[in-house]
C-alpha cells in the first residue's frame, strides 16, 4: 500500500456512517472524519423521538453482523437503538473521528489533485481523497401544502421533529397519516389524548408485530451459545425472503399475506364500518407494509375517531377533511412521511468537469448498485437509489460500506488515485433494475400511493430482490464496474 494519509470524509453518523467507519478500519489504513449534522450519533434514531418510536424489524436482523449484542427485546425501542449506536461507536473507537453539529453543504472534485473539497454550511473547506455519503433516505420531512396550515393557532409539528415540551394530556389531537410512524404514534397518544382524530387518506396493510422482551434464558443463549444469534438472523432473512414472494401480485403468497392481515383487522377492530374503512382494496405490499399489533385496537377506544378522508385545509382552530367537515383540534401531528425520492437533496455534489450530480440525475436518479455514479470518482453513496426495502436496511448499509471500503483498498493497493464507474455498467444496472421491478415486484405499481416513484413515474427507491442477491452482486461485480486510474 502507498503511505498515508489518504483521507476519507464520511457524511453522517447514523448506522450507514458507523458501518463505513468500521469497514474502512477493517479493509484499509486510511484516515477518516465523520461529519454529523446533529449533536449525537444514530441518525434516524437520534432524530426520531416520537412517543412509541421503535423499530419494526427484529433486533437480530436490525443490527450489524460484525458484532454480537445483548438485545433486551425482539424489537429495539428508540432509546435502545440509540444506546446500541453509541455502544458500537465507542467499541470501535469511532467517536474521536466525528465532528458533531457540522452540516455539509457541498462536495467538489478536483481532477488534477484527485481530491474532493468538502464545504460545510458554515463555509469551512477541507480536502479529502474520497467521500462516503451516509445521509440516509428518510430524512427530509414531507410537509403538506394545505391551505391555511400556517394560520393554525394550536401546536403543530412533524413526527420526526417531535416537540416534547408540550403537555398533550387531555388535548384534542389530530394525527394525519397512517404509515409505519403513525401506527406507533397513535397507540402511544390514545391513552393520554382527550380526543384523538386519525386522518387516513388511503389505508395500509398492517401485519401483527409480536414484539416482546427476550426471556433471561433467551438472552443467555444469544449471548453465550456460538452462532445462536447468527442462526436467528439467518432465519429472519429467510422468512423475509419468503414474504417478499408476495411482491408478485398473482402469487399464492400475496393471497396468504392479505388473508393474514384481514384476519388481523377482524380480530382487532369491533366496529364493521371501521374495519371496512381500514381495509385496503389494493394488493398487499403496494405501500410499505405496516407492522404493528397495538394500532388497530386503538380504534375501539371511545376517544379515538378514524377519519377516512384526506385533509383539504386547515383553519386557525381545526382541520377540514375532503367531505368539508371541520374538527376543532389543539394539536396537529403531521405523520406525513418524508421525501425519499430526492436523494442528497441538501448537498451539492460536483464531479468531473464541474458537473453537478442532480443535473446528471434530472431524468432518473440512479447509481451502480445505488452506490457509485460515473463521473463522480471516489464518491460512494450509502442508501442510494433502488436499495431500499430488503429485510434490514442495516444489512444493506453494511454491504454498501464494505463495497466502498474494498474499492478504496484496491485503489491504494494499485497505487492509483481515483476510482470511477464504467458508464456501461451503470446503464446496464438501471436496465436490470427496471426489468427486475417489472418481473418480481409488480405490487409496487399496483394502484396505491406509495413513496417509491419519482415525478417521472420511475421507481427509484426500491431494491426488487433479496438482500442476499444484493450482497452477492456487491461482492462480485465491483471489478467489472469500477475503473481505477
Ligand atoms: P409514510 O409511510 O410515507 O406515510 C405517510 C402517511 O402520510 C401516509 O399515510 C400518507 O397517506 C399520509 N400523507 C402524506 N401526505 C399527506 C397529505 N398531504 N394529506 C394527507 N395524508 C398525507 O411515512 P412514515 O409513516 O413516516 O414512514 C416512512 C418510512 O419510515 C416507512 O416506510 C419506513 O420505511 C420508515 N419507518 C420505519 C419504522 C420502523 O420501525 N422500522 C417506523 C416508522 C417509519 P397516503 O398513504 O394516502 O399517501
Amino acid at each position: 500500500m502507498t503511505k498515508c494519509p489518504f483521507r476519507v470524509a464520511i457524511i453522517g453518523a447514523g448506522f450507514g456512517g458507523i458501518a463505513a467507519a468500521v469497514k474502512l478500519r477493517k479493509y484499509t489504513d486510511v484516515e477518516y472524519t465523520i461529519f454529523e449534522r446533529e449533536a449525537g450519533v444514530g441518525g434516524t434514531w437520534f432524530i426520531n423521538r416520537y412517543p412509541g418510536c421503535e423499530v419494526d424489524v427484529h433486533s437480530h436482523a436490525y443490527s450489524f453482523s460484525f458484532i454480537k449484542y445483548d438485545w433486551p427485546r425482539t424489537h429495539g425501542t428508540q432509546e435502545e437503538l440509540q444506546q446500541y449506536a453509541d455502544w458500537v461507536v465507542d467499541t470501535f473507537g469511532i467517536r474521536p473521528h466525528i465532528r458533531f453539529n457540522t452540516v455539509i453543504a457541498q462536495v467538489r472534485w478536483f481532477d488534477e489533485d484527485a481530491e474532493y473539497e468538502v464545504t460545510t454550511a458554515a463555509g469551512d473547506r477541507e480536502r479529502f481523497n474520497a467521500v462516503i455519503s451516509a445521509v440516509g433516505l428518510l430524512d427530509v420531512p414531507n410537509i403538506p401544502a394545505w391551505p391555511g396550515l400556517d394560520s393554525f393557532q394550536g401546536v403543530t409539528f412533524h413526527t420526526s421533529r417531535w416537540e416534547h415540551q408540550h403537555d398533550l394530556a387531555g388535548k384534542r389531537i389530530a394525527v394525519v397519516g397512517t404509515g409505519s410512524t403513525a401506527a406507533q404514534v397513535v397507540p402511544a397518544l390514545a391513552p393520554i389524548a382527550g380526543e384523538l382524530f386519525v386522518y387516513q387518506r388511503e389505508p395500509g396493510w398492517v401485519r401483527p408485530k409480536s414484539q416482546r422482551p427476550f426471556t433471561p434464558r433467551e438472552r443467555w443463549i444469544y449471548k453465550h451459545v456460538p452462532f445462536a444469534q447468527r442462526w436467528s438472523r439467518a432465519k429472519i432473512f429467510w422468512q423475509s425472503m419468503r414474504r417478499a414472494n408476495a411482491h408478485d401480485v398473482n402469487s399464492r403468497r400475496q393471497r396468504r399475506m392479505r388473508a393474514e392481515c384481514e384476519a388481523h383487522i377482524n380480530r382487532s377492530v369491533q366496529d364493521p364500518e371501521i374495519r371496512k374503512a381500514l381495509t385496503p382494496t389494493y394488493p398487499y405490499g403496494c405501500k410499505r407494509v405496516v407492522t404493528a399489533s397495538d394500532y388497530y385496537p386503538v380504534f375501539n377506544r371511545p376517544n379515538v375517531t378514524l377519519v377516512p378522508h384526506a385533509v383539504t385545509s386547515v383553519t386557525p382552530t381545526g382541520i377540514v377533511d375532503a367531505t368539508g367537515t371541520e374538527r376543532p383540534v389543539d394539536v396537529l401531528v403531521l405523520s406525513t412521511g418524508f421525501q425519499p425520492t430526492r436523494f442528497l437533496v441538501n448537498i451539492k455534489v460536483y464531479g468531473r468537469d464541474g458537473i453537478e450530480l442532480h443535473n446528471v440525475w434530472k431524468d432518473r436518479q440512479s447509481a451502480f448498485l445505488g452506490i457509485t455514479v460515473p463521473g463522480f470518482p471516489n464518491f460512494f453513496i450509502l442508501y442510494g437509489p433502488n436499495t431500499n426495502g430488503a429485510t434490514s436496511v442495516i444489512a444493506q448499509l453494511e454491504t454498501q460500506a464494505a463495497f466502498a471500503a474494498r474499492a478504496i483498498r484496491r485503489l491504494r493497493r494499485r497505487r492509483k488515485s481515483s476510482v470511477d464507474t464504467n458508464p456501461t455498467a451503470a446503464e446496464e444496472f438501471v436496465r436490470w433494475i427496471d426489468h427486475q421491478l417489472d418481473k418480481h415486484a409488480s405490487v409496487w405499481s399496483a394502484g396505491c400511493t406509495n413513496y417509491y416513484h419519482d415525478e417521472h413515474g420511475a421507481n427509484v427507491t426500491q431494491w426488487p430482490r433479496s438482500h442476499l442477491l444484493y450482497a452477492l452482486l456487491a461482492r462480485f461485480t465491483a471489478r467489472w464496474a469500477l475503473r481505477y486510474s
